[in-house]
């Protein structure tokens, strides 16, 4: 499998807003922020999606939400509350193959999430 782009940001190829780092984990924040605050979690296991977890992937990809919690925590917004998603394949709205937690917080949000009428519905 070539890089992804989020490995690519792992590797400080191209750059990031990189706010949280450790062994197993890094967070970014989007590009493309669809709140007030919306920042990526990523594994630096490049795992393409969630359908290719394995085994010994779970404690990592637990680790996601346990880092978004932390992020949560420190930049003071965990009790007034935040969404994390994770995208799955075309019908789940992702574009970059390297599994990743949106956090999402600052303001209200909507359910259900999508803008679009969902493709099952056309
Ligand atoms: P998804 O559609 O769930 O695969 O989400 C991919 C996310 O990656 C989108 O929210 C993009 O805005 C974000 N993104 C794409 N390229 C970059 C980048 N270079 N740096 C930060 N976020 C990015």
């Amino acid at each position: 499998m070539s890089d992804t782009l989020f490995t690519k940001i792992i590797n400080r190829e191209i750059p990031a807003d990189i706010i949280y780092e450790d062994d197993i984990a890094l967070a970014f924040k989007d590009i493309n922020p669809q709140a007030p605050v919306h920042f990526l979690v990523i594994p630096k296991k490049p795992i393409a999606t969630i359908n290719d977890i394995s085994e010994e992937d779970r404690i990592a990809v637990g680790h996601l939400s346990f880092v978004a919690a932390k992020v949560a925590k420190e930049m003071g917004f965990a009790e007034e509350g935040y969404r994390t998603v994770m995208n799955c394949n075309e019908f789940g709205g992702q574009t970059v193959y390297h599994i990743h937690l949106h956090v999402l917080a600052g303001k209200l949000l909507g359910w259900p999430p999508y803008t679009n009428k969902p493709k099952t519905l056309e």
